[in-house]
């Protein structure tokens, strides 16, 4: 029996070549927009969010109580992003403290890394 193939744009039976994906050319081209445009929007936010998430995961691990002082490597080697954060907030020495959501964190000398957690008082910055 011959395999029906379907135009997955539009539902259409597909004829000749059977090597075509879709119907039509504008099937097509309807087709490759739809999937630039998800996978430049919602995809790129969906997985920002998934680093973010994890991010906040291994600090809340690495640190439940907040302000401690762990290794760059440990929390790299946990999967930790250091490129993706939700926010900043600048102390008044100077320091910047890297967010992500209620988990913080300061880089220290020697590859250090003090995690802290959010403050009320960080809210004004
Ligand atoms: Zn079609």
């Amino acid at each position: 029996m011959k395999q029906e193939n379907k135009c997955p744009q539009c539902g259409n039976t597909l004829s000749g070549r059977s090597d075509k994906r879709f119907c039509s050319s504008q099937c097509r081209a309807q087709a490759h927009n739809a999937n630039r445009r998800q996978n430049t929007g919602e995809q790129l936010i969906l997985s920002i969010n998934a680093i973010l998430r994890r991010n906040r995961t291994i600090l809340r691990q690495a640190s439940p109580q907040g302000k401690t002082t762990t290794n760059r490597q440990v929390l790299q080697m946990l999967g930790f992003d250091f490129r993706h954060f939700t926010h900043t907030y600048r102390t008044k020495q100077g320091n910047t403290y890297h967010f992500c959501y209620d988990y913080g964190y300061l880089l220290l000398e020697d590859e250090k890394v003090l995690i802290v957690n959010w403050q009320p008082y960080m809210e004004k910055s």
